[in-house]
């Protein structure tokens, strides 16, 4: 028999079907909420009768704007940009900003639902938004990447501020581009207005450990998550996907605390380094050239597999960190396989549904991306609390405080889980913790 709940939360997902045609990645994550939230709807039915169910899977507002640019050789491009304001109930709208050519609304109304649920389990005021476009800016030079972020923000600019909607990066934002759209949000608006964006340098108003903080964030949430099982990430054979922002930085937690990473990757294929990836040499290459890890495989004399998965690497703990559904159930076959003690999502939604269930089903212990790479977002509302109070803060006391979120986080998705009959299932306990306090302030927020 199916429960009245169940039924509730099905007719909701159809219509969140219906209204939004051939967005499969915002399907796929509404659906794994919609699932987990099903003992809390049996607690609270308050929540599906005061439509906050349905009011959660809609956007407060979507913007979808032009974007276009000249290329150094003066010809004229169009891009799509795209700013989705998904819920604003606990802070303005925060998230950050993606630019890759396969960007489309589906994508950026995944991000952005997830980014809700995220922005709570931090237990800072923020709300959940995400954008982009589909501008891809590798082989761009400078130059363009600038008239390329000019041009985005001179329309976004009337949508943002410090109190409404605070945009980051994302995959393909980074320092350079925060830094032009910045500059043009000042230009605009006539305002130094530090707290309208997060990602900033450190000499204009950016925070300590920003850059590190996903990475980071992943990785303390990793060491946490296993200590529950008596283990640590000492001595552990890592595997990371990515070798962007938060895969450089996951590597060098995971090293700091006596992990070895022994594989990454890009879009090309990855390469296997036994004595551990050098660092310095990764962020050379990835961070000053903006090359490919082919180009580290050749400098180090190491094995480059064009293709193929990653995942193949055996390892002790796997954190996948490049981009949506890399990680497939093949992928967790073989890493239960070759004994894989926990996967760690570094991305958002790296994971399939079917390759996270074949992984909680054999016992790997299983952190959701929401939770476990919250930490970039976090020490974002720490860079927006030191603009607000003029003040910056040290390395060592950011990242003290970024381990404590992490830590804060963990155990609030632990203990969720245990209260909801969901022992050891962070999925569950990321989805409930995130949702029920978002659910409460919208209740109380009346029907807006
Ligand atoms: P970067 O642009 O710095 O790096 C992305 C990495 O992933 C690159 O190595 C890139 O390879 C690879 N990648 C991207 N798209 C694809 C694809 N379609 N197929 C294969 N590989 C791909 O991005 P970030 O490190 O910032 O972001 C990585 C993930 O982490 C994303 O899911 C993002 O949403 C998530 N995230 C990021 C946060 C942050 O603070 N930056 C915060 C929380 C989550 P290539 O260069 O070949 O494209």
């Amino acid at each position: 028999m199916v429960s009245p709940a169940v039924s509730r939360l099905e007719s909701l997902y159809a219509d969140v079907l219906r209204r939004n045609p051939g967005e499969d990645e915002f399907h796929q994550a509404v659906r794994e909420v919609l699932d987990s939230i099903v003992p809390v709807v049996e607690r609270r039915p308050e929540f599906v009768e005061a439509c906050v169910v349905s009011r959660v899977c809609e956007p407060e507002r979507q913007i979808i704007f032009r974007v276009p640019w000249t290329d150094d050789a003066g010809r004229v491009h169009i891009n799509r940009g795209f700013r989705v304001e998904f819920n604003s109930a606990l802070g303005p709208f925060k998230g950050g900003l993606r630019f890759h050519p396969s960007v489309y609304l589906g994508t950026i109304k995944f991000l952005g639902f997830e980014q809700i649920f995220k922005n709570s389990l931090t237990g800072m005021p923020i709300g959940g938004g995400k954008g982009g476009s589909d501008f891809d800016p590798k082989g761009r030079s400078d130059a363009e990447v600038m008239r390329f972020c000019q041009s985005f923000m001179t329309e976004l600019y009337r949508h943002l501020g410090e109190y409404t909607d605070v945009p980051a990066g994302d995959i393909g934002v980074g320092g350079r581009e925060i830094g032009y759209l910045f500059g043009q949000y000042k230009r605009i608006t006539n305002r130094y207005e530090s707290g309208v964006l997060t990602g900033k340098g450190l000499s204009w108003g950016g925070s300590q450990v920003r850059p590190e903080a996903t990475g980071y964030g992943a990785a303390f949430f990793a060491q946490r998550m296993l200590e529950t099982r008596g283990e640590s990430l000492d001595g552990r054979r890592v595997v990371v996907s990515g070798s962007g922002n938060v895969a450089t930085y996951a590597i060098e937690k995971v090293h700091q605390l006596g992990g070895r990473v022994v594989a990454c990757s890009d879009s090309e294929g990855y390469v296997v380094d036994e004595a551990g990836i050098d660092l310095d040499l990764l962020k050379q290459i990835k961070e000053v050239r903006r090359g490919r890890v082919r180009e580290y495989a050749e400098a180090r004399g190491v094995p480059f597999v064009p293709g193929g998965s990653v995942w193949d690497v055996p390892c002790d703990v796997a954190m996948p960190s490049a981009t949506q559904n890399e990680l497939h159930a093949g992928d967790a076959a073989t890493l239960v396989a070759n004994g894989c003690r926990a996967v760690v999502e570094g991305a958002n939604m790296p994971t399939t549904p079917e390759a996270t269930k074949a992984l909680q089903d054999c016992g790997v212990l299983f952190a959701p991306g929401k939770a476990a790479n919250a930490g970039g977002v976090a020490t974002s509302a720490l860079e927006m609390q030191q603009n607000a109070s003029r003040d910056s803060w040290t390395f060592e006391y950011t990242e003290q405080r970024l381990a404590e979120i992490m830590n804060q986080i963990h155990d609030r998705c632990a203990q969720t889980a245990q209260e909801y009959g969901a022992p050891g299932n962070y999925v569950v306990g990321a989805n409930i913790a995130g949702f029920v306090k978002v659910a409460d302030a919208m209740l109380a927020l009346g029907l807006i």
